[in-house]
């Protein structure tokens, strides 16, 4: 084939794909605050929706931050967020007990987070929320996925929100807008490596 033949072939396909995305584009013509899942077994998850807060500072928007985790301090997101104004940063879960299994004790710690959370979702002055490992205490049954998932419907119309964590439950997927699993294909972890700072924490 001739090159001039070649480069039309090329500039009519990227033709039709420009008209394919510029109709797609068109469309989407709406705004709103979005609710976004990050889950599966892969890699990720957490990372992913903190360089979404970078997003939002670049756009002076203010970011509520929550963490689900048995306390734990020493990530280098949270050292680094912490100093920035727009930034309120919680660490809820102080108090989970995996080792004693003392049901009553970690529900108390999840539903005092969630109190927490609750008053972010009331709050429009946080245009993006991330509840990070969020569905652990809901696979534990330590919070109330129905309360959850009315306080998530019922937060200010521009608020966004990024849920993360392994075995999101399916009715939180349902009510999202956009739903991301995470493909464990290979990972560090397995072939005896520890945590690396500045990648896994
Ligand atoms: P990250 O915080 O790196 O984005 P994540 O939020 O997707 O990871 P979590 O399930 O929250 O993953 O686990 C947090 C820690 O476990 C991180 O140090 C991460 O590197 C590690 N990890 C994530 N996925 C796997 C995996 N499939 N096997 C082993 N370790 C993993
Ligand atoms: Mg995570």
């Amino acid at each position: 084939m001739v090159d001039s033949e070649r480069s039309q072939r090329y500039r009519n396909r990227m033709q039709r794909k420009k008209e394919v995305i510029d109709a797609a584009i068109a469309r989407a013509d709406r705004e709103q605050g979005l609710l976004l899942v990050h889950t599966g077994n892969g890699k990720g998850k957490s990372s992913s929706a903190f360089g979404m807060i970078a997003r939002a500072l670049g756009h002076d928007m203010h970011v509520g931050v929550a963490q689900f985790i048995k306390g734990r301090s020493d990530t280098g997101e949270e050292a680094f967020f912490r100093k920035q104004d727009n930034v309120i940063w919680h660490v809820l879960g102080e108090g989970f007990t995996w080792d004693t299994q003392n049901l009553e004790r970690d529900t108390e710690t999840a539903q005092r987070g969630w109190k927490i959370v609750q008053e972010m979702l009331r709050d429009p002055s946080f245009d993006l929320i991330i509840l990070d490992e969020l569905t652990y205490p809901l696979k534990f049954g330590w919070l109330d996925l129905t309360i959850v998932l009315n306080d998530l419907k019922n937060r200010p119309p521009m608020q966004h929100v990024v849920i993360t964590g392994r075995g999101a439950p399916d009715t939180l997927c349902e009510i999202a807008d956009t739903v991301t699993e995470m493909t464990d294909i290979k990972h560090a972890y397995r072939a005896g490596i520890q945590a690396q700072k500045g990648i896994d924490l």
